[in-house]
């Protein structure tokens, strides 16, 4: 089941057809791709492959499921990035459809005792090209591909 309208659902789709550049892995029950910008270097995104609205809707098994794959995501772009802290955030109001935004936060950042979203309106000057977002989500999957 899917929404046409949905930004996720057009990730998921595109994934799928071999044509999302941001794609670094599909999971059983996610698919993992690089963020839109670089303002925190490494920020990437899990996606769930299906139209579901809230995590609680999920059967325990694919939120179980769901959850190691966020912790897979989030080990690897930790141990390549090497942040002072991981942040995770989880809303959906905007899009409706269950996704987590993984975020690397530095110690240069002076802002870092805050949510990652306190930069939200600065996020667009660091818009990644699709030739960045591609050697990131390379560099990510081999990443992957050597985590154990
Ligand atoms: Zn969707």
């Amino acid at each position: 089941m899917s929404d046409s309208a949905c930004s996720c659902c057009k990730s998921v789709a595109a994934a799928a057809r071999g044509e999302n550049a941001r794609l670094i892995h599909t999971f059983e029950h996610c698919i993992w791709i690089v963020g839109q910008h670089g303002f925190h270097r490494g920020y990437t995104m899990l996606v769930y492959r299906g139209q579901v609205k809230d995590l609680h809707e999920l059967s325990r098994d694919v939120q179980r499921g769901l959850f190691e794959e966020l912790m897979t995501a989030t080990r690897v772009a930790a141990q390549l990035y090497q942040p002072w802290k991981m942040n995770h955030s989880s809303y959906g109001n905007v899009v409706p459809h269950i996704h987590w935004h993984i975020f690397p936060r530095y110690m240069d950042d002076p802002d870092r005792l805050a949510h990652p979203w306190i930069h939200a309106d600065r996020f667009g000057e660091k818009n990644l090209s699709e030739e960045e977002t591609r050697s990131i989500a390379m560099t990510l999957r081999d990443a992957l591909a050597a985590d154990v």
